[in-house]
């Protein structure tokens, strides 16, 4: 077997296949192009594979086999000297080295996978079709709460590292000389791919993945329906679980606590009479029930905090809190 022609094929990861062809009588690459190019694409994490032709009886010559074996050879050199080269270069450049020292600043932001899945179980057909995704998120916030957070936070992040990042270009070279295996180029080139590999990501975006399903009754029919909700509609849909929380907190909301039931409950613990002066309907007297602690001083409607008076007594309280 005569070896009549090797090439190689490698592809970086960009994409772009680069096509190498040695055969002899064709003309041949320069080799320094070619390592140029090979170790790009190696540098890349590209692979590289090699195909040796045999062709019986062809008319290859020594001249073509021994520049096969040469380009065989270098093939295995160079993704070495692409290791050597990368090692010379982020033992020496100062731009690498600060970009290691401002990731460890960012390295508590740096991205990792941000979507939450949210599941709901429709009880009833009818319940299936009013339900809306927001009202599933908007009852369990605490699950995805935190995504917005680190997503706020990794917007931050990104901005300020991304002009940290270009404030590199402006560090100096420190590097005067140039050993045999490098160079000015090639560094500033191996440089810009070290410089892009460490380059960290951060979260500037999540996603809540919310379903529901309804099955009915022996499993006949099955009704399935889902939505994503993107950082901005988590936003707004906090906006409004603060304003019901604010509500929740208000005195408005309190008041609307006291249900009949709960009204009847505190008369009939108080045994339907005023528990100032004892009075009671039978005598004409209109009792009222009264937040002993003032809704507008934090008074929460629960019966520890409600007592019956009759009017005179209760008025003459007003919103004055008493012990
Ligand atoms: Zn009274």
């Amino acid at each position: 077997m005569r070896i009549s022609s090797v090439w190689a094929v490698a592809v970086g990861d960009a994409g772009r296949p680069l096509v190498l062809q040695g055969v002899a009588g064709v003309r041949w690459v320069g080799l320094w192009d070619v390592e140029l190019m090979v170790s790009d694409a190696v540098w890349m994490g590209a692979q590289v594979w090699l195909r040796l032709e045999s062709q019986a009886g062809g008319g290859a010559g020594v001249a073509g086999t021994v520049c096969s074996i040469l380009l065989l050879v270098a093939l295995v050199c160079w993704p070495v000297m692409g290791q050597v080269r990368r090692g010379f270069v982020e033992r020496t450049s100062a731009r690498v080295a600060q970009l290691w020292r401002i990731n460890q600043e960012f390295a508590g932001d740096a991205a990792r996978n941000l979507a939450v899945r949210l599941h709901h179980d429709a009880s009833s057909l009818r319940q299936f079709r009013s339900i809306q995704a927001e009202t599933i998120a908007n009852g369990r916030s605490a699950e995805w709460e935190p995504l917005v957070a680190l997503v706020r936070r990794g917007r931050w992040a990104a901005t300020e590292y991304n002009r940290r990042f270009a404030e590199l270009e402006g560090t100096p070279n420190q590097v005067t000389e140039y050993p045999w295996f490098i160079r000015e180029k090639g560094y500033a080139r191996v440089e810009r791919h070290v410089l892009s590999k460490l380059h960290l990501k951060f979260n500037t975006d999540c996603a809540v993945f919310v379903s529901w399903q309804y099955v009915s009754p022996q499993g006949r029919n099955r009704y399935e329906a889902n939505k994503t909700l993107t950082f901005e509609d988590l936003e707004a849909l906090l906006v409004q679980l603060d304003k019901q929380q604010r509500y929740r907190m208000s005195a408005q909301y309190e008041r609307s606590l006291m249900t009949p039931s709960m009204r009847a409950d505190i008369l009939r613990r108080d045994g339907y009479r005023c528990i100032k002066c004892g009075a009671t309907a039978q005598q004409g007297a209109e009792l009222h029930i009264d937040h002993i602690r003032p809704v507008s001083m934090g008074g929460a409607t629960t019966p520890e905090n409600l007592q019956t008076l009759c009017a005179p007594c209760n008025t003459g309280k007003g919103n004055r809190f008493i012990g």
